[in-house]
């Protein structure tokens, strides 16, 4: 067996689900929505299972789709984006999959930021790349000078990079980005921008795609997400997003791992794309209310919040609502003890990781967000 999967643990998604499915607690752990998705975009896929092809779409994707995305980004975020530089997807994940194993030659060092997502360093591992970790902490979570200096060299080959970010719920804004793309155009690095959230970011705050920065469109290889923009993450369609040379690579890889997406899914994400965005828009907002009420209720409850710019979470502070546990311990007896079911953020840190951060995901109807901070309330009384 390959030991880096032989070895590899669960991924904490998977576990907190798991467990709250067996202990029927309160999931405020993997972030997906109870509400929030558009019924048309719904009955469009329904449609299209009936009267569509249910055979295998294109390799890389519905030219519909395609369309669509190109057409989105152009319009949404002034991109000079067609749609033969778009590849379908069957989620982000595969999306970051392909691409990693597209891009990584063994031997390049990786530049990756701590907290990460947990399927970035075992795929940059796999594919036979050496990471290096600019490590950000809270509250700020800000991206300095400094540790960029300090994680570049004359050997980065890529940057697997994630705005609107997962799990610190930051919008890097435009002096950060414009940072790392400077590091970026001056070593000819490649960025793999999983931009997932794009869409959900709040308090009249607008995402800022790394490829419209100077000189990075032909450094970036945007992911995108159709389960986060619409608010169905089990349909597993994602994008990439990138130059033609990258993109042709990228679809490569991608042949042999998924090779095609559900045409169904992606017809109705097609038609979902072309409408106004103005049921995303309400749905942020949605989700921004969701944020402060669970914000508010922990409070109350005596937990110290972090920001929350943008994603579904928002996230406690251990150390500062005064709980001594690390939060590995905190999110096992909360689940087990109390019924609800949260995130630990060291699982995001290969090395040197921040333990006293807890995740909650937010994107839930009040019904569910009240009784989770009930339970909540029990978790806080386990520890005093
Ligand atoms: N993006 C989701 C989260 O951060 C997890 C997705 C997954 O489990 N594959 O909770």
């Amino acid at each position: 067996m390959n030991p880096l999967f032989a070895e590899l643990p669960t991924s904490i998604f998977e576990i907190m689900s798991g467990l709250a499915r067996d202990l029927e607690a309160i999931n405020l752990g993997q972030g997906f929505p109870d509400f929030g998705w558009p019924d048309d975009v719904v009955e469009a896929a329904a449609g299209a299972l009936r009267s569509g092809s249910n055979q295998y779409a294109p390799m890389r994707g519905l030219p519909a789709l395609r369309e669509a995305v190109a057409a989105h980004y152009r319009a949404h975020h002034r991109l000079a984006v067609d749609a033969g530089q778009v590849i379908v997807t069957s989620g982000a994940t595969e999306a970051i999959a392909a691409s990693l194993l597209a891009l990584i030659e063994p031997g390049d060092e990786v530049l990756l930021f701590q907290p990460l997502y947990d399927a970035y360093l075992p795929l940059v591992r796999r594919a036979g790349g050496v990471p290096r970790f600019v490590r950000l902490v809270p509250p700020d979570w800000r991206i300095t000078a400094e540790a960029l200096d300090a994680a570049f060299t004359d050997r980065t080959r890529l940057v697997v990079f994630n705005n609107p970010h997962n799990p610190t719920s930051r919008v890097f804004g435009e002096a950060e980005l414009r940072l790392l793309a400077d590091h970026c155009v001056r070593r000819g690095a490649v960025v793999l921008s999983d931009e997932v959230w794009e869409h959900v970011v709040f308090d009249g705050r607008r995402h800022i795609p790394l490829c419209g920065l100077p000189g990075m469109a032909e450094l970036t290889v945007k992911i995108g997400s159709a389960g986060k923009i619409f608010s169905l993450t089990g349909w597993k369609v994602g994008w990439v997003v990138a130059p033609p040379a990258l993109a042709e690579t990228v679809a490569k890889a991608h042949q042999f791992v998924t090779f095609a997406t559900a045409p169904n899914l992606q017809s109705a994400v097609a038609f979902g794309l072309a409408k106004p965005l103005d049921d995303v828009a309400r749905t942020a907002a949605a989700f921004a209310a969701s944020r402060d009420h669970l914000r508010a209720g922990l409070e109350a409850l005596g937990y110290a919040t972090l920001p929350a710019e943008g994603t579904y979470f928002l996230s406690v502070d251990l150390a500062a609502s005064g709980i001594a546990a690390d939060d590995m311990t905190f999110c096992d007896r909360a689940v087990r003890e109390a019924g609800v079911a949260a995130i630990p953020v060291s699982s995001f840190y290969a090395e040197d990781p921040v333990t006293r951060v807890v995740r909650l995901c937010f994107a839930k109807r009040r019904e569910t967000l009240d009784e989770g901070m009930g339970r909540l309330g029990q978790a806080r009384r386990l520890f005093a």
